[in-house]
């Protein structure tokens, strides 16, 4: 075993091959934020060619022998000893990283890249056109590599476990379904009774005129009041909005504008500047590193459905932005605060997850997480996956989608080679109801605070608690060790019981 100084001297030189490989990767998300913002169609095909160049080399500089080496001589040092301190972590979770990457082989991460650069492009065209055909052969495509991946890798249980596995490190498949489970059996009653109730929020107050300019203006706002910086941050527009990180003072969010429709780019900016607010809290002395990285997707998710759903649909909320609301958009004049805060939390079955209201939205991630697990162990097939689509639509919803664009093509994940993706917003719900609660038994009550506009003392809370962690510990430990009980449905029922009850008089 090598001694103390030579240990730590082969840590130096890890971190800073890290470090360098994360500015690479950093290049390559610049590269994928142009190719979803900006990027002429016709340019598709040369970006993916870079795209994939890139990746390559990065897959590269991940894989080294000496950064295996490097890890081997730490990975049994005494630096390694606590695997939640700074140092620890960064081994313990290099190490799963390097142990996962080197089973893969280079050709294969190449093809998956340019396959999936590609599957985004012919998705944008499918979805615009209503045509599936045109997209399946590059999903089949996608799908098959994605199983050789899983294969490559290797799995306990299912091949499945292998792709859940690359956004919720240490999840199991069949533990989140159990979980999902769980929540749906509550979740169907509660949903089913608002449906029944004769008490509705009247939400065409929703659907008038909303200028796209005064919505990026009013939007932007409430992103920076809420804690978003913008001088290392900026928001964009795009066909499926999303957050992406480019340096430690250089996170991306972007929304899409509907003239008649308020929600869609206010939420949605609310959200994705929720995933940025994450980023920007995390440890900046350890960017690149595992530490100085986001826990898991579920937890990312957890921060964004915080800010969208518990602080920005919440009653206090709007007693504080209502009337700047009503400055900027002369279309909710007439409208009273307690109509508008009921229509933005209206709750009923639709057909696109995006739109879909808080209690619905985790019914629309189990056809998905199911889906994605029948296609992936080959109980279907791609072509049939239009029809086992709607029929999901229609058992779990009671509603039909009339034409693929709103149904199996609505969203980009797929295209883009994410599966084992979906599963993760509806963890991140449960976490965020976890967290949320026990902020306000650390705290007390937010509700005087968000109707004055302060979020600072929430912000500090999340900042100490989830963003400094990093990587230091797995998700589903991370939360468990903040909120005191294990990853469970019930406080996300109670939270949403208790907002809709007063809405519906239920
Ligand atoms: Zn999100």
């Amino acid at each position: 075993m090598a001694d103390p100084a030579t240990e730590t001297a082969v840590y130096d030189e890890l971190v800073s091959a890290t470090k360098e490989t994360a500015m690479l990767g950093a290049v390559e998300s610049l590269l994928g934020w142009d190719e979803r913002t900006y990027l002429p169609t016709k340019a598709a095909s040369y970006r993916a060619d870079q795209q994939a160049l890139l990746s390559g080399i990065i897959h590269q500089h991940k894989t080294a022998p000496k950064i295996g080496e490097a890890i081997q001589t730490l990975a049994s040092s005494d630096l390694a000893s606590d695997p939640n301190s700074v140092v620890g972590a960064n081994i313990r979770c290099l190490k799963r990283e390097y142990d996962k990457k080197t089973k893969v082989p280079q050709e294969l991460v190449e093809a998956l890249t340019r396959a999936t650069v590609l599957g985004q492009q012919s998705w944008v065209e499918a979805r615009k056109n209503d045509d599936f055909e045109g997209f399946r052969p590059q999903l089949e495509e996608i799908i098959r590599l994605k199983i050789e991946q899983a294969q490559a890798v290797g799995f306990e249980e299912c091949a499945y476990d292998a792709l859940l596995d690359d956004y919720e490190p240490e999840a199991k498949t069949s533990e989140v379904a159990r979980v999902l489970a769980g929540l749906r059996e509550e979740l169907a009653p509660l949903v089913a009774e608002i449906a029944d109730a004769s008490q509705r929020p009247d939400v065409s107050i929703l659907h008038r005129n909303f200028l796209t300019a005064q919505q990026a203006s009013f939007g932007t706002q409430a992103a920076a009041k809420i804690g978003f910086d913008f001088d290392s941050g900026r928001l964009d527009v795009t066909h499926h909005p999303f957050c992406t990180t480019l340096g430690p003072n250089d996170i991306r969010l972007t929304t899409r504008y509907d003239e008649q429709f308020f929600p869609s780019a206010f939420f949605g900016t609310l959200h994705e500047a929720g995933h940025g607010i994450y980023e920007q809290g995390l440890p900046v002395d350890q960017h690149g590193l595992p530490a100085g990285m986001y826990a898991s997707l579920g937890i990312h998710e957890s921060q964004s459905r915080l800010w969208e759903n518990m602080v920005g649909r919440s009653e206090a909320f709007w007693d504080h932005f209502f009337a700047p609301a009503q400055k900027t958009f002369s279309s909710l004049a007439d409208i009273s605060k307690d109509q508008f805060y009921a229509a933005i939390n209206n709750v009923s079955p639709s057909l696109i997850r995006v739109e879909a209201d808080e209690a619905t939205y985790n019914l629309h991630i189990i056809i998905r997480f199911e889906l994605e697990q029948a296609l992936v162990n080959g109980e279907c097939q791609v072509a049939d996956l239009p029809a086992a689509w709607n029929e999901k639509y229609e058992h779990y919803l009671g509603i039909t989608p009339p034409n693929n664009a709103d149904g199996v093509l609505q969203d980009v994940h797929w295209s883009a080679g994410l599966f084992g993706y979906f599963p993760t917003y509806s963890l991140g719900n449960l976490y965020a109801a976890q967290l949320f609660n026990q902020a306000e038994k650390d705290l007390g009550d937010f509700a005087p605070q968000f109707a004055k506009g302060e979020f600072a003392p929430l912000l500090g809370w999340l900042r100490e608690n989830v963003h400094q962690a990093g990587q230091r510990w797995p998700a589903a430990t991370l939360v468990e060790k903040i909120a005191g009980e294990p990853i469970d449905h019930k406080p996300l029922i109670d939270y949403l019981r208790g907002k809709l009850a007063p809405i519906y008089g239920l």
